[in-house]
């Protein structure tokens, strides 16, 4: 069977084998989630855990709202599997390429490609996030914390990441995540000065607000195309190690 049933919170999805026996699978997505991309995702996700790992996993599987945005193989396993699966189900990577073809990389972008794939806008970034050459990171903030985040390779390769979500980090107060702007200010986005987000550049970042969804802000952010060498990296923390004296000298004869 392929159907909904209300599951509890934080669970999006299962993998269920027939209690009867039978060999039969079920396919069941959480009913109290109305969100049709979110829906249609996990539908693919789970097809992909029936398709790959339902020998291994004769008890069924039960997948949380994270399993849906683990994309790392190495370190998630089957259910990065299942991701890449139905990312590749639903976004077919000839159409994706050719609709991101000359466009600016923004929030109106990935709306389409949510629309256009009826996935959610998380899911149509990350999709891009792992084909781009540009230095991106996806990050999810929930209250006021960030609650995962993504750098694409290129970014990755600059040693720009978060690590993985043992420790709790605020989202930074000056980004547009943790501030109170309106829709289109956040979407729109902000050149954020250096040391606003992770690295020393500045970063473009986009902001979208979840108004149903505890708060829930979900930020593409877009670091220069070219990482700083090693000798500049080093030229601009000596800045700021400055700028940070500066300030401290103004303050005390200010
Ligand atoms: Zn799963």
């Amino acid at each position: 069977m392929v159907g909904g049933l209300d599951l509890s919170k934080g669970v999006e999805g299962m993998l269920m084998p027939n209690p009867d026996g039978s060999g039969e699978w079920g396919i069941i997505y959480n009913d109290t989630i109305h969100s049709a991309g979110r829906r249609n995702f996990t539908l693919a996700h789970e097809l992909g855990h029936y398709l790959l790992h339902r020998q291994t996993n004769p008890n069924g599987l039960k997948c949380t709202n994270r399993n849906m945005a683990d994309w790392d193989e190495v370190r998630n396993g089957i259910e990065a599997e299942a991701n890449t699966f139905a990312s590749y189900l639903l976004m077919p990577l000839d159409d994706f390429r050719e609709q991101i073809k000359g466009r600016a990389i923004d929030i109106d972008l990935m709306t389409d490609l949510a629309d256009r794939y009826a996935v959610s806008l998380t899911a149509a970034i990350l999709k891009w996030m792992t084909i781009t050459d540009k230095r991106a990171m996806i990050v999810v903030g929930k209250e006021g914390f960030i609650d995962w985040a993504w750098s694409s390779e290129p970014l990755l390769k600059s040693g720009i990441f978060y690590r993985a979500r043992q420790t709790v980090t605020e989202l930074p107060a000056a980004s547009l995540a943790a501030q109170d702007v309106d829709w289109d200010t956040g979407r729109h986005g902000h050149l954020q000065p250096a040391g606003v987000w992770l690295g020393s550049e500045p970063v473009h970042e986009m902001t979208v607000f979840s108004p149903s969804n505890d708060q829930m802000t979900i930020s593409l952010l877009l670091y220069p195309d070219r990482a700083p060498s090693r000798w500049e990296m080093a030229e601009l923390e000596e800045e700021q190690t400055v700028d940070t004296f500066d300030k401290f000298m103004d303050g005390r004869t200010g």
